[in-house]
């Protein structure tokens, strides 16, 4: 890890104190030309000592606008400070954990896994339009059943089709043969140019897809393609498996990645996570945004900075081994309740390595599933399963109360 390292707090808050110094102060200089300030005063105060002390909040009431793509060309140079961290997170996160090359990705703090994977399709679809005169009509989007929404809300605000992929009901995968099938009635559908999204961590099940098949078939047919890697979920999970993670930028066919922060790593909602590699990302520039400096390569406009120095400041908190243990105990209480469940024999999908576990509903009465909060893959009739996400907050102790309630509704005693 080049990047990713834990710092002290004394070290953190100088860090981001010299950021801050370096973007303009809307409290103290002649800032004329803004149309924005530091937060409300009357509302967010800064005056406490106890705020000055946590860097996240002081940039929150700071209020800097992280506008554009600051890895691409020039940026708004009034809140350069901040700007210079964002490069530093994502520098963590795109060279040290996603393992692109060190200058060699463009990407950005969205505000969520939907934008940053509508961003990835925008690009695409702008690009197989601009260098290959593609028609809308002639672009397909390839994703499995098991997809998170955004996709098809992508697909329908670029005006696209999506083409599911099949999943096994058991596993959840995707065959080889069920790709293989779906890019064939593409092509007869006169589909010529394929976008592919791969889960790395499905929404409902955590499964993860193996995108190399992906590309071997799409390579027998020889079409243009793109892959990204939908790791909303998973990208701070996956990566953290006992096993060589190889859904990186080692792999040369994957030219995008989401992740999200404001799931596994906990921080404050408006930080998902965009990163491609370079060369891509130009394809969504809009020149008719010239009064932003550098103008902007991103989907949102005006974002926050803060939300870059929460990402910032969760990473170098924990430093990437004890982020490694944190997940390690999260998979081990998984494994705990995978084991219970076992004993019960109750079925259950649990891909390896994730901390989602995902209950066959005829298994959990009703009333249990409600008790515990338990999510179910639809709101409508014919729910079939029930998911436990095994965040920070949920502990062996409620997993246990859970086991006893569904072991006295089946009479079996818990061992
Ligand atoms: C949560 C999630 C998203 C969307 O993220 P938001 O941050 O809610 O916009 C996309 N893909 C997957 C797999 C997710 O789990």
């Amino acid at each position: 890890m080049k990047f990713w390292k834990k710092l002290t707090p004394e070290e953190r808050l100088n860090r981001v104190q010299r950021a801050l110094k370096e973007n303009v102060d809307f409290s103290k200089d002649a800032n004329l030309g803004y149309p924005a300030s530091r937060l409300d005063e009357k509302v967010f105060a800064n005056e406490s000592l106890f705020l000055r002390e946590m860097p996240v909040l002081n940039t929150y009431i700071a209020n800097p606008n992280h506008i554009g793509c600051h890895t691409y060309g020039t940026s708004e140079y009034s809140f350069k400070g901040t700007q210079e961290i964002e490069r530093e997170v994502l520098d963590m996160i795109a060279v040290d954990l996603f393992k692109a090359e060190e200058g060699a990705y463009d990407g950005y703090i969205s505000p969520g896994g939907t934008e940053a994977n509508v961003q990835a399709m925008w690009i695409y679809r702008n690009e197989f339009m601009k260098r290959h005169g593609a028609k809308l009509e002639e672009i397909v989007i390839l994703a499995s059943d098991d997809t998170h929404y955004s996709i098809p809300k992508g697909v329908n605000l670029l005006m696209l089709e999506w083409k599911k992929v099949p999943v096994d009901e058991v596993t959840r995968d995707i065959s080889r043969e069920d790709f293989r099938n779906t890019v064939k009635s593409a092509l007869e559908e006169g589909k010529k140019y394929f976008i592919v999204i791969a889960n790395m961590g499905t929404t409902m099940f955590g499964s993860v897809d193996d995108p190399v098949p992906m590309t071997e078939v799409l390579e027998e047919f020889e079409v243009p393609y793109r892959l990204h890697i939908d790791g909303a979920y998973g990208g701070f999970v996956f990566p953290f498996s006992e096993g060589e993670n190889t859904i990186n930028f080692t792999n040369p066919k994957i030219s995008s990645i989401t992740i999200d922060a404001h799931k596994m790593l906990q921080a404050p909602y408006g930080t998902g996570i965009f990163v491609c590699r370079k060369g891509l990302i130009e394809n969504v520039l809009t020149t008719e945004a010239q009064y932003v400096e550098g103008m902007d390569l991103t989907l949102c406009g005006s974002r926050s900075g803060a939300n870059a120095v929460a990402v910032w400041t969760i990473l170098t908190t924990y430093g990437p081994h004890k982020w490694y243990e944190k997940i390690s105990v999260l998979k081990m209480r998984t494994n705990w309740l995978c084991k219970q469940l076992d004993l019960l024999e109750v079925p259950y999908f649990r891909e390896p390595e994730m901390n989602i576990v995902t209950i066959r509903s005829f298994a959990v009465p009703e009333e249990i599933a409600h008790k515990y909060n338990l999510v179910p893959q639809t709101h409508d009739e014919g729910n079939k399963w029930y998911k436990i996400v095994l965040m920070d907050h949920v502990e062996i102790e409620h997993l246990k109360d859970f086991i006893n309630d569904l072991s006295s509704h089946k009479k079996v005693p818990v061992k």
